[in-house]
């Protein structure tokens, strides 16, 4: 039994205005039964966007979190979900950019918080300065674009005057550049990728993954009470050198807490291997 059979048809509001519901509101059908609504009052881009109008008023959990507050107030229900999006260097693979997208559902009445989590190295999150229209061409062939949109301003990238979003036609996009090209002060224009989900298919996806996750977390229930998201939260290093016995980098451990009861439970050698290669130890390999 887990807690959240309960939620063969109940109501979920998805905090969403950029129709990231395309791809979570059919997960969420199939695993749990859940009707997904949309608030169409709920004006997600005062949480932050990504063309630096706004700023994220804290980290990626903490404004998915407010995101999925400010759509329960907004409905009678009690189960909402947001999403949250970042780009930056990929957190183990070196000079790699990635796509970190967390979806975050709340059920306020359980008092339960899931977090599903996905990181992919698929992403075409693109910006920089250009001269000419051939040199946009370029650009717009890179990122994928019409399937991905694009958004052309100029001036700072920190502060775009004449931001145009959504350009995913080329009559439009020429007629943006034309306008941004006539109107900056240098000749030159910012453009980039428009990451905003429903322009965006790629990440599209890496949401579509995220939510997944969320849902395999979800059935994961603690050993001890049952509570739903018991899953690794710790990688701990130190798998011994198979030469010397010292502690290598690899991962010796991966513990899952309990976020209900505290239980702690250990899996070590999670890769199966209970020493590491030579190549890997500090000592033996400095
Ligand atoms: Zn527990
Ligand atoms: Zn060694």
């Amino acid at each position: 039994m887990n807690l959240t059979d309960a939620w063969e048809g109940e109501t979920i509001t998805i905090a969403t205005m950029h129709g990231k519901e395309q791809v979570i509101a059919p997960i969420l059908e199939q695993a749990w039964g859940l009707r997904s609504i949309v608030p169409s009052e709920l004006d997600t881009d005062r949480f932050g966007t990504f063309t630096r109008e706004v700023d994220r008023p804290g980290d990626q959990l903490a404004t998915a979190r407010a995101k999925a507050r400010a759509a329960l107030a907004l409905t009678d229900g009690s189960i909402a979900l947001a999403s949250e999006g970042s780009f930056g260097p990929h957190p183990s693979v070196p000079f790699a950019a990635a796509n970190r997208e967390l979806v975050l559902l709340i059920d306020q009445s359980l008092g339960l918080e899931l977090v599903g989590e996905a990181i992919s190295l698929k992403t075409n999150y693109r910006q920089g300065r250009v001269r000419s229209w051939a040199e946009v061409e370029k650009f717009a062939e890179t990122i994928g674009f019409p399937d991905h949109g694009l958004v052309v301003g100029w001036g700072e990238p920190q502060n775009l005057q004449g931001v145009t979003k959504g350009l995913r036609d080329r009559s439009a996009l020429a007629a943006a550049v034309t306008e941004a090209l006539t109107r900056s002060a240098d000749g030159s224009l910012w453009v980039e990728t428009d990451m905003r989900a429903m322009h965006n298919p790629t990440r599209m996806q890496v949401i579509a993954q995220a939510t997944e996750n969320l849902v395999a977390k979800a059935r994961s229930t603690c050993p001890v009470c049952h509570w739903p998201g018991f899953w690794v939260t710790q990688r701990l290093p130190g798998l011994p050198c198979g030469e010397c016995g010292l502690p290598t980098p690899l991962i010796r451990l991966h513990r899952s807490i309990c976020d209900r009861c505290g239980h702690q439970q250990d899996d070590p050698f999670p890769q199966g291997e209970t020493t590491a290669d030579p190549t890997y130890c500090p000592f033996c390999n400095p």
